[in-house]
């Protein structure tokens, strides 16, 4: 059983109108870039808390939360609302197997995102651990409008530093990008593009798949990695694709 922890938001840094990023001042131990806590506000009787992924490499100083309102939800409107200096709680047994621990060895990482799955992946690629043990990484990321591609200047940092390492593939499906490819992501596997824009196969031989957004996103994903005969990596049966599923 969770404990609750008093956060204090220390910035609420908006993207738009309906994306923010959170930083909380809280400490919740050790844990792997990659994973979640649940992060919530007291009622009545009791707290309302949803699991969000942390943005933040464990080392950094303050927890870093990403997410979308949704507006029909009934924590997200309010997280998205706090102010610098506002109480949060945060659970203190950080959890999630979207972690580099948790894959196979294998010479290329493929992380693949929609919306505010990007978060997690944001955390392994300011790791060290992700740089040590695959080849190339390659960080696709699929939102619908350019105004919802975040965290590019922190991709543009990772990209300077890492070189032909990091490959970084945007995706913007709803508006034409000039430097994006505008399909969704199973399109882009089936008619070649994705790999051909960063110049790494997906086959089971050489790769592993990390998926992390939308269920539409991650069904679609896998069944065309089934169809390439990689299968759902589970830690008794190794395998070829990861995911975590935000909605
Ligand atoms: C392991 C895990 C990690 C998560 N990490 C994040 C994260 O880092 N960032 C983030 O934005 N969300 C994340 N989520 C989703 C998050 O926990 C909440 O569900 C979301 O913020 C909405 O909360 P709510 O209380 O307002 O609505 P809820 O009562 O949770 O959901 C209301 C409805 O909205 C759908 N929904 C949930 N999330 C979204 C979304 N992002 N976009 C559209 N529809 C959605 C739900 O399926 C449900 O139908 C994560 C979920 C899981 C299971």
């Amino acid at each position: 059983m969770a404990n609750w922890l008093d956060g204090k938001v220390v910035d609420n840094r908006r993207l738009n109108e309906y994306l923010t990023s959170l930083i909380i001042d809280v400490d919740i131990g050790a844990y792997e870039a990659g994973q979640f806590v649940r992060v919530g506000l007291p009622e009545a009787d009791g707290v309302l808390a949803r699991p969000y992924s942390l943005v933040n490499a464990p080392e950094e100083p303050y927890l870093e939360v990403y997410f979308n309102i949704v507006e029909e939800g009934p924590l997200s409107p309010r997280l998205f609302d706090l102010q610098a200096g506002d109480q949060v709680l945060v659970s203190d047994n950080p959890s999630g197997f979207l972690t580099v621990s948790e894959i196979p060895r294998c010479r290329h990482l493929w992380m693949v995102a929609t919306g505010t799955g990007i978060g997690p992946f944001l955390a392994i690629l300011k790791s060290e651990a992700v740089w040590q043990k695959f080849d190339r990484v390659i960080l696709c990321y699929s939102v619908s409008y350019t105004s919802e591609l975040a965290y590019q200047d922190l991709i543009g940092q990772i990209r300077a530093q890492r070189g032909e390492q990091f490959g970084y593939v945007p995706i913007v499906t709803r508006e034409r990008h000039d430097a994006a490819l505008g399909k969704r992501i199973t399109a882009l596997m089936q008619d070649g593009s994705l790999e051909a824009f960063a110049g790494v196969g997906i086959n089971a031989a050489d790769s592993h798949v990390m998926m992390c957004g939308s269920s539409n996103m991650i069904t679609d994903v896998s069944a065309e990695l089934n169809a390439r005969d990689m299968k759902k990596h589970r830690r008794r049966d190794p395998g070829h694709y990861t995911t975590e599923k935000y909605h």
